[in-house]
């Protein structure tokens, strides 16, 4: 390149906006369709475990406390998730979602990456 082209080249790119994005500087817009980290709806969960079967990750857990009083607990792994959505597919009561909210997930340590969610027990009112 001959050095009068190249000087035009970078002069020319000294006014002009830059390509690459300021982030984290400046937040990035989401994307509609991006798929976030999980979110459950503990009150409509039969806890079925359906999710945690087909999750190809093993990123979660369904533990069925007390089956009668419909009191689940359910543990995600977000950093053994792979965000496949297999686990939204799964779910035939619609309690999952990966909304594209939660998906700035990077930290430091590796305590945020496991989320403990519980459905509480229901309270049966005995009959006399
Ligand atoms: S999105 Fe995929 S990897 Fe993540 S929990 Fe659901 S099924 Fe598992
Ligand atoms: S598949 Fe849906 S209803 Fe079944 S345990 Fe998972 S979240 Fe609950």
């Amino acid at each position: 390149m001959k050095f009068g082209m190249m000087f035009k080249d970078v002069s020319g790119a000294l006014f002009k906006k830059p390509f690459t994005e300021n982030y984290p500087a400046e937040p990035t817009e989401t994307p509609d369709r991006l798929r976030g980290s999980l979110v459950w709806d503990p009150d409509s969960c039969t806890g079925c475990g359906l999710c945690a079967r087909d999750c190809p990750a093993m990123a979660i857990e369904i533990e069925v406390i007390d089956k009668k009083a419909k009191h689940y607990q359910m543990t995600y792994h977000i950093d053994r998730c792979t965000f496949c959505g297999q686990c939204v597919e799964s779910c035939n009561q619609g309690s999952l979602v990966m909304e594209g909210g939660e998906w700035e997930l990077a930290s430091l340590s590796r305590e945020p990456f496991t989320e403990v969610g519980e459905r509480p027990p229901l309270v049966v009112e005995e009959t006399e």
